[in-house]
């Protein structure tokens, strides 16, 4: 298991996935965040998504954005619509995909 350099509890199980951040050869750097998985169709990649407030001036209210980003989902993670993870910022994996998950913050149903 190698060190990813985020402090937080690796994964119980373990993969041979070569894009998995704990058992395989991609390392993480940039930007961290939370959000929640809203699809899982792809292999091995999630759509995460992101609500954060947006201040409006003019008005002086908020208004709720959201984003949505692909991020590659590792068998021994395997995040499921719903959960709240963890993601890394990572080297480009595919045309859409530069983010990884890193771990299940709040399986989906735990609340
Ligand atoms: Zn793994």
């Amino acid at each position: 298991m190698r060190d990813i350099g985020l402090k937080i509890q690796p994964p119980a199980e373990k993969c041979d996935d070569p894009y998995c951040p704990w058992h395989g050869h991609v390392k993480i750097h940039g930007r961290v965040f939370e959000g929640i998985v809203v699809s899982d169709k792809p292999r091995r990649t999630v759509t995460v998504e992101r609500q954060h407030y947006h201040y409006l001036k003019k008005y002086e209210r908020y208004e709720l954005r959201r984003s949505r980003i692909h991020a590659h989902n590792p068998p021994c993670i395997n995040a499921k619509p719903g959960d709240k993870v963890l993601v890394a910022e990572t080297r480009p994996l595919s045309k859409t995909k530069s983010f990884v998950v890193v771990a299940i913050t709040q399986k989906a149903g735990e609340r």
